[in-house]
């Protein structure tokens, strides 16, 4: 039996489908939506729609932007021979928040993971490389400390090791399987400055 219109439900059906949104927040959701004024509704697709199409990969950290290299990387001010290598955006805006780091980054979309099907091929390590043929002095990996995380660490350093650039390794005591973007600022400074080598 159809509860819904066929609409609502179509609309349920693709709000389920995003991250962390279950099928109660989904029907909360789509039935807010349909009493929102018709050009608030307007004003959200067209929010989602342009995003999507303008937003894009930076040329050099692969960050998302909406230009072709992002402000942290046409940086003059920043230090282009330090790199961070973090997950995701959401991770770099975490240590931009912080405003104490002073190099630039490197987001590898995503952590190698054997159970996942996820390997080296499928994050942006390939693109690391070849930056790596740069003038660069350091690389420090801020990959989360889950699993996932360290297995791309460990599996980072040793790709970097025989280049005789600098790795080094965001101190632990960041708790297992946090996502970076979670964690207050100090913790972070603390984590960046107790850095280790590998
Ligand atoms: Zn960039």
């Amino acid at each position: 039996m159809e509860l819904y219109s066929g609409y609502i439900n179509k609309l349920i059906e693709e709000l389920a489908s995003l991250p962390g949104i279950g099928s109660k927040s989904a029907q909360r959701l789509a039935f807010h939506l349909i009493n929102m004024p018709r050009d608030r509704v307007q004003r959200l697709a067209d929010a989602i729609v342009t995003a999507k199409e303008n937003v894009r990969y930076c040329q050099e950290c692969y960050t998302l932007t909406d230009r072709e290299v992002c402000p942290v990387c046409a940086s003059q001010k920043r230090n282009h021979k330090q790199i961070m290598v973090v997950e995701n955006t959401r991770d770099l805006a975490a240590y931009e928040k912080t405003g104490r780091y002073e190099g630039v980054y490197h987001v590898l979309h995503g952590a190698i993971s054997p159970m996942l099907g996820i390997g080296p091929g499928d994050i942006r390590l390939k693109e690391l490389m070849a930056r790596l043929q740069g003038e660069v002095e350091e690389v420090i990996i801020a990959t989360n400390s889950s699993l996932e995380g360290e297995t791309t660490a460990m599996y980072i350093a040793k790709l970097i090791k025989p280049t005789g650039i600098r790795v080094t390794r965001i101190a632990s005591g960041v708790p297992v399987g946090g996502d970076l973007e979670y964690i207050d600022e100090v913790t972070l400074l603390r984590a960046l400055e107790g850095r280790v080598e590998l």
